[in-house]
């Protein structure tokens, strides 16, 4: 903890944590210590992780990036950490994301950006910037945060880290703040598979608060290995997307990486096949219009009245409801708690959910989304696993994208799909460009396969 501690103070520039557990961490190790001395530590008994700030944890400041959850303090803890916490692992503070986990670089959180430690003009992706950089940087030896759309893996990509995002409904969302509740998933974000494999194995299984997450039983991850091949089986059926290795759009580093371990694959004897996602080009249509009316309708509990920041320009008398004050208070309360893009992703989703548009946008966006889970699901009848880089270039500069969001939401080409069907995914370091900026390498597998998932992530 003391050695993390120190390691956080000495890179306060890249703006990982928006608080520091130093006193409370200190207890827990403390605590952990005795534990262990009786030998009954848990199983995660000293490891020290950071939990990205859309996670619920009693007694702390909880703001999702955001100012309309200023002086908010967390009423119960979610899930996925209190099952970490009940294998002692020591939690040492709060992750800087893009606000409500909006973001591609964690350029839109109220604390301010978080910088690649790769390349600090650059970016770390987002949204759990902050979680990818702190084990990056080495800041704590892993991190727990949320992908609704590449949130973990991105990330991890850009910052050279291990990012897994679970089937939908591995792990309870009981305690995750909500941005699209039928995409959002907990994930973790380690220096290897076997931590993330580990951490996924702990958070993951039924709970009683969270009515779509899974009954099927929790494997042992981290100790699942690939069928013997010396024993008589057979070789991996492996996709690849082309236009990860071929597309113009993606850069060449990446392009020859990816290529690098399709020739890996092969000559270690398995089938790897180029395919085509016909529905690629409607992947990111569909998940910003259904994300974005998901988020209008669960943003739009933060009014001012309940939760966290009101805006000081309304009056007492707002609280009556029978004088038109109260809607200025929602109105002024949202304008200036939310930032710019949660405000364009809830008006967005808001007309995409009005009664004249619902049917044109809404409804035709879950028939795609059924489209593409049909058309992955007859892909993974012919195969075990489809191979992509996790993104088309590697950490772009501060700033570079924040004018133009259709650039900014590209990011996510790759990563967007295993949300959209629900599939889980892995990004695993892929070595570095000339210029040593990481490059990912993602891994999606069937629902519930997360075992053979991270088997093949660790031979690459
Ligand atoms: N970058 C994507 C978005 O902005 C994904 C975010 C996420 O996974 N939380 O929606």
């Amino acid at each position: 903890v003391e050695q993390y501690l120190i390691r956080i103070d000495e890179h306060r520039d890249l703006n990982v944590f928006t608080e520091v557990y130093a006193d409370e961490a200190r207890q827990q190790a403390d605590a952990v210590d005795q534990k262990l001395a009786s030998g009954q530590g848990g199983r995660l008994a000293g490891m020290v992780i950071g939990i990205k700030d859309v996670l619920n944890y009693t007694g702390h400041s909880v703001r999702a990036g955001s100012r309309i959850l200023d002086n908010f303090t967390a009423q119960f803890t979610a899930t996925a950490v209190q099952r970490l916490l009940d294998e002692d692992v020591i939690i040492i503070g709060r992750q800087n994301c893009d606000e409500f986990a909006m973001g591609s670089s964690n350029e839109n959180s109220a604390f301010g950006p978080v910088r690649n430690a790769a390349d600090t003009s650059r970016v770390p992706g987002g949204s759990s910037g902050g979680s990818a950089v702190a084990v990056q940087a080495g800041l704590c030896l892993a991190s727990i945060g949320s992908d609704t759309g590449g949130s973990v893996r991105q990330p991890a990509a850009f910052c050279g880290v291990v990012g897994l995002k679970p089937t939908y409904g591995r792990i309870s969302r009981w305690g995750l703040i909500a941005y699209a509740s039928s995409f959002d998933c907990v994930g973790p974000i380690a220096n290897n598979v076997d931590d993330a494999a580990l951490l996924l194995e702990i958070m993951a299984g039924p709970d009683e608060f969270d009515s779509t997450v899974s009954s099927e039983p929790v494997s042992a991850y981290s100790q699942t290995t690939l069928p013997d091949r010396s024993a008589g089986a057979g070789p991996l059926r492996i996709a690849y997307l082309r236009d990860g290795v071929e597309s113009a759009g993606v850069a060449k580093s990446i392009r020859e990486a990816t290529q690098r371990k399709i020739n890996e694959l092969r000559a270690a004897g398995h089938t790897v096949e180029p395919v085509d996602i016909s529905l690629l080009t409607y992947l990111l249509p569909t998940y910003y219009i259904l994300t974005t009316a998901e988020a209008s309708s669960n943003l739009s509990r933060f009014d001012g009245v309940r939760y966290g920041y009101r805006s000081a320009s309304t009056n007492k008398s707002a609280m009556d409801v029978s004088t038109p004050d109260l809607l200025t208070l929602y109105k002024k309360s949202r304008t200036e708690g939310f930032g710019a893009e949660v405000r364009r992703r809830i008006l967005l989703g808001t007309f995409a959910l009005s009664a004249s548009y619902y049917d044109a946008y809404y409804t035709k966006a879950q028939q795609v989304r059924r489209l593409i889970r049909q058309e992955t699901e007859r892909l993974f009848e012919q195969y075990d696993f489809l191979l992509s880089p996790t993104t088309p270039t590697p950490a772009f500069k501060l700033g570079e994208k924040t004018d133009d969001p259709l650039q900014m939401y590209l990011a996510d080409i790759f990563t967007v799909q295993a949300n959209v069907v629900g599939y889980p995914a892995i990004s695993i370091p892929n070595g570095a460009d000339a210029e040593g900026l990481p490059i990912g390498l993602q891994l999606m597998a069937p629902p519930f396969a997360e075992g053979k998932l991270v088997a093949l992530a660790k031979t690459l």
